[in-house]
């Protein structure tokens, strides 16, 4: 099999993100010989860290590539690529590389393609298709070809310390100044997806209730509270997203990024719980990443009791939540 060049970059603290490690188990598991290449910030001693096994072990850092930036990253990924020589590229698809990739593929006469789930030792790659629900294999002659493996779709690999790394000088020119991030505080981030649980509200808890009221404010507190004790991540139905929009009570975190289904997201998660959810087929397509599935709903026929969750806890949500809050 050709040679591999495992291609990663490493977070704003110098570590290598999950996604790398996934991406360094793929170019394992496939038997052939792989060099390794880090850029970013402390690229070289995180190169080193994991280069047990790698053929050449090469590394960009510096000032100029500790922030994510395209024109940076690109000359820096492009250099590497070429100081290798390896024709298959194997690269974690994050959002920093998703966004350089392809166009150094393009500098390079070469091909990209995003949201690989799969390689063969054939080469045949395995990516879905329209909302992750056609799966399709495909291969190519273009060289090189770099392949952005989804993170959360493989297992890390193990890893040891190895030779240290060549550093690469790549010169570069840049009018883009990274000035800083601005990110939600950490408790007001509620889309996690390392997160092994993913918490998912429905309509119900904004809808009147047994005593005839809604209790959207409660609602609030009991969501927001499981999901910051238990660090899971928070999803929503359509139906509960679209409120905001209709002037109705509302939870005002939750916004169309939260929403799990055929024109949401498809999160990868080990659990899911489902609160006053339906259950309906364009919301649970998005489940289909989620492997345990267990819901809270009044009704016994919902949608979650046609096969659609392992287990349905046919109860008041306001009430299981109200229980399950002194246990955490
Ligand atoms: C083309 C198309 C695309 C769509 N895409 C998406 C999508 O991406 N994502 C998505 O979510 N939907 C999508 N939908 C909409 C989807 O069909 C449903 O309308 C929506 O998911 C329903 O949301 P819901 O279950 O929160 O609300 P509802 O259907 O209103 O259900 C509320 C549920 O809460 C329960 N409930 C109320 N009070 C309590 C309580 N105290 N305890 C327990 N249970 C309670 C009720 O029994 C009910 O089952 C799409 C529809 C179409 C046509």
């Amino acid at each position: 099999m050709e040679k591999i060049l495992v291609l990663l970059h490493t977070a704003a603290d110098g570590g290598l993100p999950p996604a790398a490690l996934e991406t360094l188990g793929v170019a394992q598991s496939l038997g052939a010989a792989w060099d390794l290449a880090v850029l970013g910030a402390n690229a070289a001693a995180a190169a080193q860290s994991i280069s047990s096994g790698a053929g050449k072990t090469l590394a960009v850092e510096g000032d100029a590539f500790s922030q994510s930036r395209y024109s940076t990253d690109a000359a820096a990924a492009a250099a590497l690529i070429q100081a290798s020589g390896a024709q298959i590229v194997l690269a974690p698809g994050t959002m920093r590389f998703n966004r350089a990739l392809p166009g150094v593929a393009a500098r390079l006469n070469g091909a990209a393609d995003t949201h690989i789930v799969a390689v063969d030792p054939s080469l045949n790659v395995h990516r879905w298709f329209y909302r992750q629900r056609m799966e399709g294999t495909l291969t190519r002659s273009t060289r090189p070809w770099v392949l952005l493996i989804e993170p959360g779709s493989n297992p890390a690999a193990t890893t040891a310390a190895g030779a240290p790394a060549e550093l690469l000088s790549v010169p570069v020119e840049t009018r883009t100044q990274v000035t800083g991030f601005q990110s939600p505080a950490a408790d007001q981030q509620t889309i996690r997806p390392g997160a092994s649980l993913l918490f998912v509200a429905g309509a119900g808890w904004t809808k009147k209730q047994k005593d005839g009221a809604t209790h959207t404010g409660e609602a609030g507190e009991i969501i927001l509270g499981f999901v910051q004790k238990t660090q899971s991540s928070l999803g929503s139905s359509k139906s509960l997203v679209d409120l905001s929009g209709e002037g109705q009570a509302v939870l005002p975190f939750l916004t169309h990024l939260h929403q799990v289904g055929q024109t949401g997201s498809t999160p990868r998660h080990r659990k899911g719980l489902a609160t006053c959810c339906h259950g309906e087929e364009p919301h649970v397509v998005g489940w289909r990443f989620i492997n345990e599935r267990r819901a809270i709903n009044l009704d016994p026929a919902c949608g979650w009791s046609r096969g659609k969750a392992d287990v349905l806890y046919v109860a008041d949500a306001f009430e299981v939540m109200r229980a399950l809050a002194p246990l955490l």
